[in-house]
């Protein structure tokens, strides 16, 4: 292998200037995952674990590759993609039969294994951002060419982040493109149900040569519900298994990557074959793109401004967001209200996160609470009992208590105080911002405060 070092070294620089220019999440689904394997003077070799991360590349990044590499006759930047082998099998694959050599089974769809695909839940309704992009685009290749790319494609990610929608995408778009291929969508909890049933109806054949031989594309939901289900593990381990070997195709989410089921070692390597693909958090701009598309969807205007407010202190996940548009519009339609920031702030009030809990000290508060209060910190720190000090100091610790998950005694270690000092502090500011629109006001502009700079 030559390594030419200028180029191998433009590598670098490359990927330390899309770093600075991209969200960590993308950068770590699309950007880390690529080798340089070999880099003379006029071209290099990139692997890449998939075509998509090659198509990613070139349409994100063309232009600063060619400031980068060398580049071509064509003015194209001058690389050569090599797809990365598949990662080796862990447990060793018991032979399955070749679909020659099974019996072909009378096509009866047994209706109990269907279930119904969520109208909503299609590509055209899912918006895109840097923390989804990847799991999307996977997701498109395959039901563009569902068995010719990855299988399994294994999703993973939080609650609420839109598996499901992506998972049911596929299923929409292959049944109206490929209308010859059988789809079947399924969430883990239903298979393990028709199991128990067909068990017990003695009709288990019937359904494992019905999952096993008349499925094209199995799109099997949360599949974190199998952990501590030996007994099912193994029907779904040689269900998928039978269906790789077939070369077709399966989707399966979960909460977690394989490596963090509690599942056997067979299994988690079958889920390991193909490609396993992150679902991110959006990020703050994507927040906003989802919420004013879910407004729009609803009829509801919402200034760009307001989308943002929102979008800040919702951002867990996406279906909160959308909890949001709904308590919104409920509220603006009867109430006949126009939508103010005061107004989207009384109506979701009890929706908007602590921000970033885990993150945030005690010093950041009172740092943050000195600067909106405009006091010193070591008078907060101190004793003075002047209401222009005291009432600074009681802010501090009813958003201590109110955004710091610890408990009051070691809250009140930190601000010298006793536990009552504090409980008596959070119930005083409470009541005063129930009634003190201006001190609410400023307490807020605090907890933003805290918001950014632990963001
Ligand atoms: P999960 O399966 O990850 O728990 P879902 O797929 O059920 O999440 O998504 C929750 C809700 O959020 C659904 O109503 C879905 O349509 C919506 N949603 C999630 N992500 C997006 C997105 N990127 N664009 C539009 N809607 C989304
Ligand atoms: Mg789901």
């Amino acid at each position: 292998m030559t390594l030419a070092t200028d180029t191998r070294q433009s590598w670098s620089q490359f990927l330390e200037y899309v770093k600075k220019h991209c969200s960590a999440t993308a950068y770590g689904n699309w950007l880390s995952p690529i080798k340089l394997t070999e880099a003379t003077e006029d071209t290099v070799t990139l692997e890449v674990p998939n075509i998509f991360v090659k198509e990613y590349l070139l349409s994100n990044y063309k232009k600063d590759l060619c400031a980068f590499f060398p580049v071509d006759k064509m003015g194209e930047p001058s690389i050569k993609f090599v797809i990365a082998p598949p990662v080796p099998q862990k447990a060793s694959a018991p032979k399955q039969p070749t679909p020659d050599s099974i019996t072909p089974q009378p096509t009866h769809v047994p209706r109990d294994y269907v279930v119904d695909l969520n109208p909503n839940y299609i590509f055209d309704n899912f918006i895109e951002g840097p923390s989804n992009q990847f799991v999307k685009s996977a997701a498109w290749g395959i039901a563009q060419h569902p068995g010719q790319s990855y299988s399994p494609l294994f999703i993973f990610g939080g609650v609420g982040l839109g598996k499901t929608h992506v998972l049911h995408s596929v299923g929409h778009h292959v049944r109206k493109h490929h209308p010859k291929l059988k789809v079947q969508c399924i969430t883990t909890e239903q298979f393990i149900n028709d199991l128990v049933d067909s068990l017990r109806n003695k009709s288990v054949d019937k359904m494992k040569r019905y999952y096993r031989n008349e499925i094209d594309v199995l799109l099997i939901d949360d599949i974190q519900f199998l952990e501590n289900r030996l007994n099912f593990e193994e029907e779904i381990s040689n269900t998928i298994e039978a269906l790789i070997n077939q070369k077709k195709q399966i989707i399966i989410t979960s909460d977690k990557p394989p490596s963090q089921l509690k599942l056997s070692e067979r299994l988690t390597a079958r889920m390991e074959w193909g490609l396993v693909a992150h679902m991110g958090v959006p990020e703050l701009e994507t927040r906003v793109a989802i919420l004013q598309y879910k407004a729009q969807m609803k009829g509801l205007d919402i200034p760009q401004n307001i989308a943002f407010y929102i979008a800040e202190h919702i951002y867990n996940n996406v279906r909160q967001l959308e909890g949001a548009i709904n308590k919104l519009s409920a509220h603006s339609r009867l109430l006949n209200l126009e939508i103010t920031e005061n107004m989207v702030e009384r109506a979701l009030r009890e929706m908007f996160q602590a921000p970033h809990q885990e993150r945030i000290s005690v010093e950041q508060i009172l740092k943050s609470v000195a600067s909106v209060f405009d006091v010193r910190i070591n008078d907060l720190k101190g004793t003075t009992r002047t209401k222009e000090i005291a009432l600074p100091r009681q802010v501090a610790m009813y958003l201590a208590c109110k955004l710091i998950n610890e408990s009051l005694q070691m809250l009140g270690a930190s601000f010298g105080k006793t536990h009552s000092t504090l409980l008596h502090a959070r119930k005083s500011i409470e009541q005063k911002i129930q009634k003190d629109d201006h001190l609410r006001r400023r307490v807020d502009m605090v907890e933003r405060n805290i918001a950014a700079s632990a963001a």
